[in-house]
C-alpha cells in the first residue's frame, strides 16, 4: 500500500482510505467484515461521521486491538457548541478510543457556516481545546461548496480539507488543490466514484491516481469492491485506450445531467435543498432503507412539489442543469420507490 503525508498533519496515511457511509446498510457482523478486511489489506486511513448512525461503532469494534495501526478521522456537523462538544464526545465513545486523529467540521459549504466555525465564541476554539487536551490530533474541514474550501484553507486553521474530486467533478484541480500544496495542508477526496455514479472503479481510480498528494476514501460496502480498488492501484497508472474512450463516454452520458453539489443555485425562494433532491439516486445507494426513507432525504423530496417554476436556480446553475425538470423526475422516482418500501413493510 502506497503511503501518502496528510498535509501539515504530517501523519502518514494509506492513499486508499475506507469511507464509511456505506457499512450503515449492511448487518454489523458483515459491517465490522468489511472494515476488518481493509485493514488487511494495509489501508490505514478510515473516515467516518457523527451523523452516520451505526458507522463509527462498528467501525470502533472492527479495530479493537489495532487501534495505534490506524488513523480515524470523524466530524461533526453541529453548528452550536453544545452540540459540538456532545457529537465528540458520542464519537469517542462509539469508535471506543481515547483520542481522534481528525476531527472534521462537516459539510460547512457557506461563508456565513465557515465564520461561525471560525469566530471567537465560535466552534473552532473548542476544538483547539479538545487538541490542547489530546482529545484530538488534528482539525480538518469538508465541504462541497469551492470557495468556501478555498477560503477555509488560506485562513491557515484547518489542517486537512475533504471535497469532492472525480473525473466528473473535476475543478479542484484547478485551484484548491494547488492552494493546499501552497498552504500545506491535506486534501482528502469525497467522492472517488462521483457518490456511486461511476461503476468503472478501474478509471475513477486512474483519474485519482494522477494526483499523488490525494488521498481517496470510496465508500465501501462490499469486500469485492474494496479488493478490487487495492489490485487497481498496484497496477498500471495509466488508462488503456478502451478505459480513456469509456471515461469520455460516460462523461458526455452524465455530465450534461449530473448535479456537482455546488450549491450556486441556492437561494430558492422556496426553500427546496436542490443538489439533496438531484443527488437523491446517489443517497439511495448508500444509505440503508430507513434513513433513505425516514431520514433528510424524504422532507427535501416534499419541499419538491413547492417549487414556484421561477427559474433563477437555472440560471445561476454553472453547468446550465435543467433543474426543475430533473427535481421533479426525481421526486416523481423517489414516491414511487417508497409506495413500493411502504407496501413491502406493511405486508412483513
Ligand atoms: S425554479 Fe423552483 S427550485 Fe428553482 S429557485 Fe425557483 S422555486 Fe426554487
Ligand atoms: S443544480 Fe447546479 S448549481 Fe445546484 S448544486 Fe447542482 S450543479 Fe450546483
Amino acid at each position: 500500500m502506497e503511503f501518502v503525508r496528510l498535509g501539515r498533519t504530517n501523519m502518514m496515511v494509506s492513499r486508499l482510505g475506507f469511507g464509511g457511509i456505506p457499512i450503515q446498510r449492511l448487518s454489523e457482523e458483515d459491517a465490522v467484515a468489511v472494515v476488518k478486511r481493509c485493514l488487511d489489506l494495509g489501508i490505514t486511513f478510515l473516515d467516518t461521521a457523527n451523523g452516520y448512525t451505526t458507522s463509527e461503532e462498528r467501525i470502533g469494534k472492527a479495530i479493537a486491538g489495532r487501534r495505534e495501526k490506524v488513523t480515524l478521522a470523524t466530524k461533526s456537523g453541529a453548528r452550536n457548541r453544545e452540540d459540538f462538544e456532545k457529537h465528540m464526545k458520542l464519537s469517542l465513545k462509539r469508535l471506543g478510543v481515547d483520542y481522534i486523529d481528525l476531527y472534521q467540521f462537516h459539510g460547512v459549504n457557506d461563508f456565513k457556516s465557515l465564520e461561525g466555525v471560525l469566530a471567537p465564541d465560535g466552534l473552532m476554539p473548542l476544538a483547539e481545546q479538545a487538541k490542547k487536551a489530546g482529545l484530538i490530533r488534528h482539525i480538518g474541514i469538508t465541504s462541497h461548496q469551492i470557495d468556501v474550501a478555498k477560503k477555509a484553507v488560506q485562513t491557515d486553521r484547518f489542517e486537512t480539507v475533504m471535497f469532492p474530486f472525480n473525473f466528473l467533478t473535476p475543478e479542484a484541480a484547478d485551484e484548491l488543490l494547488p492552494l493546499c500544496r501552497q498552504h500545506d495542508v491535506g486534501f482528502i477526496d469525497m467522492k472517488a466514484m462521483a457518490g456511486g455514479m461511476v461503476d468503472n472503479a478501474s478509471i475513477a481510480i486512474k483519474f485519482l491516481r494522477k494526483f499523488p498528494e490525494v488521498v481517496m476514501i470510496p465508500g465501501i460496502e462490499k469486500i469485492a469492491e474494496i479488493e478490487e480498488i487495492a489490485a487497481i492501484l498496484q497496477g498500471p497508472i495509466e488508462m488503456t485506450a478502451a478505459e480513456l474512450e469509456e471515461m469520455e463516454k460516460i462523461k458526455k452520458e452524465l455530465g450534461s445531467r449530473f448535479c456537482h453539489r455546488c450549491d450556486y443555485c441556492q437561494p430558492c425562494k422556496s426553500q427546496i435543498p436542490i443538489s439533496t433532491v438531484m443527488c437523491s439516486g446517489s443517497f439511495y445507494k448508500r444509505l440503508p432503507p430507513e434513513g433513505f426513507y425516514g431520514g433528510f432525504v424524504a422532507p427535501a423530496m416534499a419541499k419538491v412539489a413547492e417549487c414556484l417554476d421561477c427559474g433563477e436556480c437555472e440560471e445561476r446553475c454553472p453547468y446550465n442543469l435543467p433543474i426543475r425538470e430533473m427535481i421533479k423526475e426525481q421526486a416523481d422516482w423517489y414516491a414511487g420507490l417508497k409506495r413500493e418500501y411502504e407496501e413491502r413493510v406493511g405486508c412483513r
